[in-house]
């Protein structure tokens, strides 16, 4: 069996969408040391993975709980945002040469962030693979942020940042250009769907390996649907939650609707007194501060979603059509590729009336658009999720011994 590293920073974007394939790695014998800060002690050693803690220097934004990041921003610009990076990278470096020195590992596991892990592991001759929790470079990518980088270059806080990385890597041996070594993983493993991915025709299948989200396996009994009625589940994830009038629209909209039952998930800073005006809750609604959502989406008809990239997932692979209404960052982008695969419509949270989000329920649950979803979860399913990346884990480093467990996706001799 085999050592395995994985590196990655305190933040659940980073961390959760590999979680999934780390605990399968350790319940078929190999052992994996995690380098993270030791707020993910918890969800690491959940995995059975060992924590190899490092002191995170990430400003709080970035550094959040394992069950969510705060509701506040980063205040800092795009500068400030990659010199904090670059501030983190130093702090891990000790902790991960310790790791080397201490226990060599056969591969090496990184997320985009883990750059240290990757820097250690290229100068002895250790294999690396990327676990990507979001899409991937496509070929032109780095001319297409080319004026990004330029503005970097220009500004002198930019230049200085430039420096230092560019220093840490010949400090490692690495005399290529710092922006192609770090966009470029050697090799990589995709975990979200392919129809997540801009430019996904123009992605070196060389290098990166597709097989969606690596997604847990669903609790038996987390949630039971009621009898006999169609499903819909209302959440926007973990970090954008304080919309209470979001959320009164949603209830008006599809609360006591004959043959639906709602679950309206609002976050911890949402009381659904203020919701119901004090009235009690409908029977065919629950509002509640966090659902087990995997569990919920698998016996849902339609999601109203912020587009994250974890309920993208979720949604898709349970053919779930969903009402997109992005936020922030990715998931303007996520709505739109939800929408040209044909499985969602997108609206604006602040602006949807009432009327809006009951069209856009009737256009979602339409027999073509469920077709549609149905065909894409069908797709996901045989990129293989987590068994695949297991697969593509194993195939890099020594062979299996004679009567080990085979993994689901792994070539039969
Ligand atoms: N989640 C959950 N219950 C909730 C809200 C969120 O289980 O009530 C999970 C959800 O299944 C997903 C993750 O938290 O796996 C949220 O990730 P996503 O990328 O969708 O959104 P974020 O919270 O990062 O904005």
């Amino acid at each position: 069996m085999a050592h395995l590293v994985m590196v990655s920073i305190p933040a659940p974007g980073h961390v959760n969408p590999s979680l999934e394939v780390l605990r399968r790695l350790v319940e078929r014998g190999h052992r994996v040391t995690y380098v993270n800060d030791a707020s993910f002690r918890d969800v690491v050693e959940s995995t059975g993975a060992r924590l190899a803690p490092y002191v995170s220097v990430l400003p709080r934004a970035n550094h959040a709980g394992a069950d969510g990041p705060p509701e506040e921003a980063f205040d800092g610009d795009a500068v400030d945002h990659l010199a904090a990076f670059q501030d983190e990278y130093e702090a891990m470096l000790p902790v991960v040469r310790e790791v080397f020195a201490a226990d060599r590992p056969d591969l090496l596991l990184h997320d985009i962030a883990g750059v240290p892990g990757r820097l250690l592991a290229d100068a002895r001759g250790v294999p690396t693979l990327q676990l990507s929790p979001t899409y991937v470079a496509w070929e032109g990518y780095e001319d297409d942020l080319g004026a990004f980088w330029d503005g970097v270059r220009a500004d002198p806080r930019g230049a200085a940042y430039l420096a230092r990385q560019q220093a840490m890597l010949a400090e490692h041996g690495v005399t290529t250009d710092a922006l192609a070594y770090l966009g470029r993983p050697s090799r990589c493993v995709v975990l979200v769907p392919e129809v997540m991915q801009p430019h996904a025709d123009r992605v070196d299948r060389a290098t990166y390996t597709f097989t969606g989200p690596a997604l847990r396996r669903p609790v038996p009994g987390a949630w039971t649907p009621p009898t006999g009625r169609r499903v819909l589940l209302v959440s926007l994830g973990t970090a954008f939650t304080a919309h209470p009038d979001f959320y009164r629209r949603c209830l008006e909209a599809y609360g006591g609707r004959p043959g639906w039952h709602l679950v309206l998930q609002v976050g911890r800073h949402v009381d659904p007194a203020v919701l119901t005006d004090g009235r009690p809750v409908p029977e065919d609604v629950e509002i509640v501060p966090w659902v087990p959502q995997l569990e919920v989406l698998e016996h849902a008809d339609a999601f109203v979603t912020h587009a994250g990239m974890g309920g993208s997932s979720e949604g898709l692979a349970t053919a779930t059509p969903m009402v997109a209404v992005p936020q922030d960052v990715d998931q303007f982008d996520n709505a739109d590729a939800l929408v040209a695969a044909g499985v969602a419509v997108r609206l604006d949270s602040a602006t949807a009336t009432v009327a809006d989000l009951r069209r856009a329920l009737t256009q979602v649950t339409s027999p073509a658009v469920a077709a549609r979803s149905r065909a894409l979860a069908a797709e996901l399913a045989a990129a293989g999720g987590a068994d695949a990346a297991v697969a593509v884990v194993e195939s890099m480093v020594a062979p299996l011994s004679p009567g080990a467990p085979r993994s689901p996706g792994a070539p039969r001799s």
